[in-house]
């Protein structure tokens, strides 16, 4: 595993409608292996790795869950709204970033548990219980942060164990491994273009976007999924578990996988020995339902990374999953156009 770069993309803040350090990185990285690589109005970018045969579109989001400031209060705190599904539970004594004029450490303060109630001790926290705390005076936090401004989750990547824990692993496991797997990719017929897509947390807006625009006959998406595999989950509660290989998608809230992309997938990792597992998702929706709605519909499938914790600070997969992940990509790409012939 390239430790380095998923280290640099996890610590890029790219709230929804923000990506542009995220999408930066990207650029970096594959601007220089790309036969055309370009942006779009929402603020995604799609590296193109030309090819004679049909569009496969690669689509990894590249935003996170976040917030939007929506006032400033006396004092000069700030309330916050959602971009994305937080458990609000977890913002409890977080450490977050606020990208005024300039980037801000703030703490998501709240009650202190002396003062609560008991009424107040036994309902669950609800978003609004929280405000932005600067440590600054009103005024000269007028003067720094407006409205709009968008606020993150502040935390490193770091090794538990055999993990890798952080923030935004969600997506940027998935961009990691569409970065490796173009920057590996060997003889290919298809003509691929691989997507950064914004606004996913959101609802998948950016990769709606890049579909519309690139009209794939097929399509893969790259994210994260539920590896519910702690000492409480059932076993038929277990979406996926860390270190067990890729997870391909067999069907999530917002897409079911045609057979032929399942079973296409599962021989490539047979063939090549590559670690996988199936993944029904009860719950959520990936950019692979954009995918698959494009122009007149596109074959389109999903290559996940187990995650522990989704959404929290600590979320934490296996360098072993990125790395089956990113060899089942390559693989995918370098094979993809008989879905379409055969099809
Ligand atoms: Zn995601």
């Amino acid at each position: 595993m390239n430790r380095d770069l998923l280290k640099r993309l996890c610590a890029a803040s790219g709230a929804p409608g923000k990506e542009s350090d995220v999408i930066q990185l990207v650029r970096d990285e594959l601007e220089p292996v790309a036969d055309e690589f370009v942006t779009d109005p929402l603020g995604g970018a799609v590296a193109r790795l030309a090819g004679d045969g049909p569009r496969l579109l690669l689509a990894a989001h590249a935003d996170e869950i976040g917030f939007i400031v929506s006032h400033i209060e006396e004092g000069g705190f700030l309330r916050v709204l959602t971009l994305g599904g937080f458990d609000p539970k977890t913002l409890t004594a977080q450490r977050v970033l606020v990208h005024g004029r300039d980037d801000l450490l703030g703490v998501m303060g709240a009650k202190p548990v002396h003062l609560m109630t008991d009424e107040e001790k036994r309902r669950p926290a609800k978003v609004e219980d929280f405000y932005v705390d600067l440590g600054l005076p009103e005024e000269r936090v007028r003067e720094l942060v407006r409205p709009g401004d968008r606020v993150t989750r502040e935390r490193s990547l770091d090794d538990i164990g055999d993990l890798v824990s952080g923030k935004s692993l969600d997506n940027r496991a998935g961009l990691y491994v569409m970065i490796e797997a173009v920057k590996r990719l060997g003889e290919h017929a298809c003509d691929i273009h691989a997507a950064a897509t914004v606004q996913e947390e959101v609802g998948m807006r950016g990769a709606r976007v890049a579909a519309s625009r690139v009209r794939p006959h097929l399509g893969l998406a790259i994210d994260i999924t539920l590896a519910n595999d702690g000492p409480d989950a059932k076993p038929h509660q277990r979406v996926t578990s860390v270190g067990d290989g890729a997870a391909i998608k067999v069907f999530d809230r917002s897409a079911i996988v045609p057979t032929a992309v399942v079973d296409h997938l599962v021989a490539l990792a047979e063939e090549r020995g590559i670690p996988y597992q199936l993944e029904v998702m009860p719950r959520g929706g990936t950019d692979t339902r954009e995918l698959q709605l494009a122009g007149d519909g596109a074959i389109a499938g999903a290559v996940s990374i187990p995650a522990r914790y989704v959404h929290q600070v600590v979320e934490a997969c296996h360098p072993d999953d990125l790395d089956a992940c990113v060899d089942l990509v390559v693989a995918f790409c370098e094979t993809a156009q008989v879905l379409v012939q055969d099809g």
